[in-house]
């Protein structure tokens, strides 16, 4: 990094400290043959991901797209804002991490869903809802016997309450998209 005053190459930090909520960090720096201050940023490259919908339609990966599925199925259920922030987080930087930089949206859909199940059974279906396409009870019912493997004696108790099942808004059936819309 040369000084933008005198080009000499070499330079001191003076202070290190996160910059835009810990997104970057700001270098505060000397140069040691003029003196003069000036700051310097560091920030991560994002690359970008491409991510196939269903539909094969391709789009870029919208991390506030996730984040607004994610609160949509955590709606008044106890997961905070920072944990939601937190799974998108973590997706984000698995797909960083890969060679690919192509993914389906049903692939981001199970990584999230693996991070729900953990946390919150209600929300965990009513994702599930959207990712997985449901297309009647019976979607439904495989899901939740897939909670039933999974152990926990508090999904079943938890789902069996009928307000906490998505209910189709026809008498119909078959039904898409259910309970996500608030
Ligand atoms: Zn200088």
């Amino acid at each position: 990094m040369h000084c933008p005053f005198c080009q000499h190459p070499n330079n001191r930090v003076l202070e290190s400290r996160a910059a835009e909520s810990g997104r970057s960090i700001r270098r505060r720096r000397e140069c040691l043959q003029c003196e003069r201050r000036f700051t310097t940023y560091e920030r991560i490259e994002y690359v970008p991901v491409t991510v196939i919908k269903r539909s094969a339609d391709q789009e870029l990966f919208d991390r506030s797209k996730l984040l607004r599925g994610i609160v949509r199925a955590c709606e008044k259920t106890p997961v905070c804002s920072q944990v939601m922030e937190g799974i998108v987080d973590d997706i984000e930087a698995e797909l960083q991490q890969r060679h690919h930089r192509e993914v389906s949206s049903a692939e981001i859909g199970e990584m999230v869903l693996t991070k729900l199940r953990p946390l919150n059974e209600v929300a965990f279906v009513r994702f599930a809802s959207v990712y997985r396409q449901f297309q009647g009870i019976r979607d439904f019912t495989d899901t939740l016997s897939q909670l039933q493997d999974a152990e926990s004696p508090t999904y079943t108790e938890a789902l069996s309450q009928p307000e906490n099942l998505p209910q189709p808004t026809e008498p119909s059936l078959a039904y898409t998209a259910p309970v996500l819309s608030s």
